[in-house]
């Protein structure tokens, strides 16, 4: 039998990417909907054939439980609201994905890694582009040194379209503005590229052009990672101009993809040609992965410790721009990636 999975939230991702993915999954299927919405959960009980049992708002969630259809709660909310979904899921026994970034503090994160440990439950963070091809190949070109070490990086991620949803311009919902939202995914690229976690960050908002849309988050930002062997990743990322970068830079050779943390049309490129390499459904094979994991008794290579460690690294880089100082990143743990 494939695994039920529920998605809580049946905002913008869920609707556009995870439903459309769920019908391509081998080992796991839309099973449930969890929504505040009666004419969302009409239109969703149609569309995907999902019986009135298998839906939930977010006052009944917990009664999800005594569901045996639901084996895995998928948590796409505004991102302060995942800790308190995922704490709910663990407790009522469900298998849990939360979308990124994981958490909006530290603080949040851990509980949500405590409670997923105490009830005995795998829980993962939905970071798609490990699964997809063009990512991993910059994971194996920099991790495995094939054009020698990486020297230096390049990561941006800016998007200004669709961002302006209102929870995305709120602190307290959104935990901040671009970098924990796009900027995550520059964060993400330049660890898994080198294949290190970095040791100290510095930072800079970009000025603010349009003050009261961005009255409480930031517009945008640079932030440099700097790791033990000296090498440099200089990432950008903002709200409010458009770009889609990762480069690595090594002695032998250089590497990149443009666009590179898009959902599909992915290019890369190397000094050697082109990658030639398939776009996939990123979506399917992440939550095909997570499910191969429950059904052969693997870990997840995203967990939540990868999450914490990525909020941790946030923390510090907000810290670096507040301060102006650079700022050590000793105390995060160093969680491994997986290539
Ligand atoms: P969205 O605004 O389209 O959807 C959010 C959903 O949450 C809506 O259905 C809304 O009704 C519901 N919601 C419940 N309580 C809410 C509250 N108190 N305030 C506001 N909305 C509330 O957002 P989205 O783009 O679908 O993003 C949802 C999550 O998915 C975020 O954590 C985001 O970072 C993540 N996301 C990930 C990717 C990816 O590529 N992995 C892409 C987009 C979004």
């Amino acid at each position: 039998r494939k695994l039920g999975i529920a998605l809580v939230g049946l905002g913008k991702y869920s609707e556009g990417q995870l439903a459309p993915a769920l019908q391509e999954t081998r080992l796991c299927r839309l099973a449930g909907i969890v929504t505040g919405s009666p004419e969302k959960a009409d239109k969703w009980k149609k569309k995907y054939d999902i019986p009135d049992k298998n839906v939930y708002t977010y006052q009944t969630f917990d009664q999800i439980a005594d569901n045996p259809d639901i084996d895995i709660v998928y948590v796409v909310l505004p991102n302060s609201l995942h800790a308190e979904y995922v704490i709910r899921a663990a407790k009522a026994g469900k298998h849990v994905i939360t979308e990124k970034p994981m958490a909006t503090s530290v603080a949040d994160a851990r509980k949500m890694i405590d409670a997923c440990a105490k009830a005995g439950v795998a829980f993962s963070v939905g970071y798609r582009l490990h699964f997809e091809p063009h990512n991993r190949e910059m994971m194996r070109l920099g991790q495995q040194k094939i054009y020698g070490p990486v020297k230096k990086i390049y990561a941006q991620n800016g998007q200004k379209e669709g961002y302006d949803t209102p929870w995305r311009l709120d602190k307290k919902l959104a935990g901040g503005g671009p970098l924990p939202d796009v900027g995550i995914y520059c964060l993400q690229g330049a660890i898994y590229t080198k294949g290190a976690v970095p040791i100290a960050v510095t930072a800079k908002y970009h000025p603010k052009t349009d003050l009261k849309k961005f009255k409480e988050v930031e517009e945008g930002m640079d932030f440099e990672l700097f790791f033990d062997d000296g090498t440099v990743a200089e990432c950008k990322t903002s709200y409010n101009d458009t770009y889609n970068q990762l480069r690595g830079e090594a002695d032998r050779g250089w590497f990149e993809l443009s666009p590179a943390y898009a959902y599909d049309g992915l290019k890369g490129q190397t000094s050697q040609g082109k990658m030639d390499l398939e776009n996939l459904n990123q979506q399917a094979r992440q939550m095909d992965a997570f499910a191969d994991c429950i059904l052969n008794k693997k870990p997840t290579t995203v967990p939540g410790e990868m999450g914490l460690r990525d909020v941790q690294l946030l923390e510090a880089i907000y810290r670096a721009a507040d301060t102006g100082q650079k700022v050590s990143t000793k105390e995060v743990i160093q969680h491994a990636f997986d290539p």
